[in-house]
């Protein structure tokens, strides 16, 4: 049978920040369906476009990375628009890796088929898990999406594997209220790890200022009632 396609659109081939208290290559996944205004990787975002990155020479690099790397996280793009994401990931995995996956949850149930593969998820919660704001926070207004993540969330939970939610705090569509009631939410429904991003204005954003992007963390009632909501919380900038 042939291999399902893996679509690569970028590599980094050394982190200390992408996956938890380890080191790992990032390999970035070409395509995403959403269009969130605060996205730093819009060139990954086209489906069709060619990086000139290949599969298969990733994993020879890889085979030269096995007692220098501890995992590889596969991150986007979005990775699960990926139909070769499984076999791609089990080509790793018998490397030795660790696996890890950044994901904002889209197609919850190719999430459910390569879970029991992965050690651990970064998962972008991008607004309040309702239609309006998510839709203005990821660029596109559809009942559906907002369903699938909400899909992928449960499914993590249920899973057992290790997960962070995290959010980028972008003040022209996230207010302290938004934050604490993403917060709420998460907590209620048993998320323990919880991570706030700093939004860096991307290129097209000439307005808004620095002070604008750290309001989130200067106030201290809301990052006292984020420690208290979570096992784990923190500030990432
Ligand atoms: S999901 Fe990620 S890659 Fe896709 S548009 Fe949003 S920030 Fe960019």
């Amino acid at each position: 049978m042939e291999k399902d396609f893996i679509k690569v659109g970028g590599v980094e081939t050394f982190s200390t920040v992408d996956f938890p208290d380890k080191i790992a290559a990032v390999i970035f996944m070409q395509g995403c369906p959403w269009r969130c205004p605060f996205c730093h990787n819009a060139v990954l975002q086209d489906t069709d476009c060619d990086s000139g990155f290949i599969w298969e020479k990733f994993v020879e690099f890889l085979q030269t990375r096995r007692k220098i790397l501890d995992g590889v996280v596969f991150s986007g793009g979005e990775p699960l628009m990926q139909n070769g994401l499984e076999s791609a990931i089990r080509e790793v995995k018998d490397l030795g890796f660790l696996i890890g996956l950044h994901t904002g949850g889209y197609r919850p149930q190719h999430l459910k088929k390569v879970l029991p593969l992965i050690d651990w998820v970064g998962f972008d919660i991008k607004a309040l898990l309702e239609e309006n704001k998510y839709g203005r926070a990821i660029g596109c207004f559809s009942q559906t999406y907002l369903m699938k993540v909400r899909e992928s969330l449960q499914i993590l939970l249920e899973s057992g594997v290790d997960f962070e939610c995290r959010t980028t705090c972008d003040p022209r569509i996230l207010s302290i209220k938004d934050i604490k009631d993403i917060a709420e939410e998460l907590s209620r429904i048993g998320v323990k790890k919880y991570f706030l991003q700093k939004y860096r204005p991307v290129e097209s954003d000439k307005t808004t200022s620095d002070c604008d992007c750290e309001q989130f963390f200067c106030d201290k009632n809301l990052i006292a009632a984020l420690k208290a909501q979570f096992e784990v919380f923190d500030i990432r900038k």
